[in-house]
């Protein structure tokens, strides 16, 4: 029942959103940005929880009417840290005060000591469950994943009002909680209506924006990733969620060139349209596939080493940042490999059985002064006659399969030019990694996670030590 309602009651809402710019506006001029607000009206008709996203300059106090429309006669909850507040929070509850909206005293943490804990999800679902409100999550990815998780738990949904471009789980299904220092991806359903004000975006720390840069830019090799997944039969890729994905980042990212000529504005809307695409797609396949590559899996492997052995903490974006451009390195080497003449029987002869595949798995991590549970690395092994039926058709396809990952990549130094115009670190060091640290990485953190990635097919092809000999090798880019 309620996917009918959803498919009729967010359509108009879109459409008049964009009729009423065109038809009731005179001085109307199409913005750069006005097409994407189209596509996410069709990223908006395939995905099922998220129902109305208006993005726009200016239009926060709007908030109050996407509530009533959205909830019609139900009582509101602003939930917020003492940042975001600040910054939103209490012009949201004014415009509710304003239009009449009943609300419940707001529930505002303390910005300092706010982490996406499982605590913090427990404080909140206790203040849902004595109240009849919706919760109007005011923030950005950790005010979110929290009120996203905690409205599931007691069965509501909630609304969500972004304060920086620094993400993309604003409409991702499910939210990334920690527990035990684990970060962990809890399935739940997507806001129901989210709004963006530009104006409030770019009154947020510029490191957040940056942040949200590295998120997309994530997308070109998680995409080459779910590329080599889908021609081996190991995931095979949706179309749509990969359309959605694929076309706000290239877009965006375009724009990262021309941003000096640019009004930010536009850039800014064209970077959270971009961010907000990539949640639809998640939201669509109910995983974080498409924006999420072996890049994450080193930054989020990165973030888990620091937590675990109480070093500074890094942003996402910046360890992500690394973990893209390192990514991108090795896969100049993966598409340039002769692996039409791969040598299916010495791969297979070489390929540990199950036993010493778990204990390689556990040397490698352990090497690594981390001693975690290696279950996702079992869960992703596969028989030497698997592996030889799997060959076989990386074998056979291989010309197809790099013209296609020819298409998706950037070259490394390109990237490298982007993510430095962005602000982005673009050297291991920066972010206090070295050289031999992040060679390691690539050798450890394929066994900490299931999804099938460039990591595994440098694994089961035996080129991995190739490969990363052509990132820290003698003359090398991290020459060690
Ligand atoms: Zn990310």
């Amino acid at each position: 029942m309620e996917n009918i309602e959803i498919s009729i009651e967010f359509n108009p809402e879109i459409i008049q959103r964009i009729y009423s710019i065109i038809k009731e506006d005179p001085d109307y001029k199409p913005k750069p940005y006005r097409r994407g607000m189209l596509r996410i009206e069709q990223a908006l008709e395939a995905t099922s929880d998220t129902r109305a996203l208006r993005l726009g300059d200016g239009i926060l106090e709007e908030v109050a009417d996407l509530f009533a429309k959205q909830f019609p006669r139900r009582k509101a909850i602003i939930v917020a840290d003492t940042n975001t507040y600040a910054a939103a929070g209490k012009r949201v509850e004014e415009a509710l005060r304003k239009a009449g909206i009943e609300q419940e005293s707001p529930f505002i943490f303390e910005s300092s000591t706010l982490h996406a804990e499982y605590s913090c999800v427990t404080e909140l679902v206790e203040c849902f469950k004595k109240c009849e409100a919706i919760p109007i999550a005011v923030g950005s990815g950790t005010i979110n994943d929290l009120t996203k998780l905690a409205s599931h738990l007691v069965g509501k949904r909630y609304m969500c009002v972004a304060t920086a471009a620094s993400m993309d789980g604003y409409t991702a299904y499910g939210a990334s909680i920690r527990t035990n220092d684990i970060k962990q991806l809890f399935p739940c359903v997507a806001p129901q209506a989210v709004l963006v004000d530009t104006d409030v975006i770019l009154q947020s720390p510029t490191k957040m924006t940056t942040s949200g840069y590295a998120d997309l830019l994530a997308k070109m090799t998680a995409g080459a990733d779910w590329i080599i997944a889908d021609w081996l039969g190991v995931e095979p890729i949706d179309e749509k969620a990969w359309k959605i994905t694929q076309s706000g980042f290239h877009e965006a990212l375009l724009l990262t060139e021309k941003a000096s000529v640019q009004d930010e504005h536009t850039t800014i809307a064209k970077l959270m349209e971009g961010l907000m695409l990539g949640g639809f797609a998640m939201q669509l396949v109910k995983t974080n596939r498409p924006a999420s590559g072996a890049e994450h899996l080193l930054s989020n492997f990165w973030e888990l080493e620091r937590r675990i052995k109480k070093t500074k903490a890094v942003s996402h974006g910046d360890l992500l940042s690394i973990g893209i451009l390192a990514i991108t390195a090795f896969y100049e080497w993966v598409v340039n490999a002769p692996l039409e003449d791969l040598d299916i029987q010495k791969c297979c002869a070489n390929w540990p059985d199950a036993e010493a595949y778990e204990r390689q798995a556990k040397e490698a991590i352990s090497e690594i002064g981390l001693n975690v549970c290696i279950q996702e690395a079992k869960a992703k092994y596969i028989s030497r006659e698997q592996l030889g039926i799997q060959l076989q058709q990386l074998k056979e396809y291989w010309p197809e399969i790099r013209e296609r990952l020819s298409q998706q990549l950037i070259p490394y130094k390109e990237m490298k030019a982007k993510m430095k115009q962005i602000g982005l670190p673009t050297n291991p060091e920066e972010v206090g990694i070295s050289r031999s640290h992040l060679r390691q990485t690539f050798l450890c953190t394929q066994y900490m996670n299931r999804r099938f990635t460039v990591l595994d097919l440098a694994l089961r092809t035996g080129y991995m030590n190739t490969w990363l000999n052509g990132l820290f090798g003698k003359g090398k880019i991290w020459e060690i």
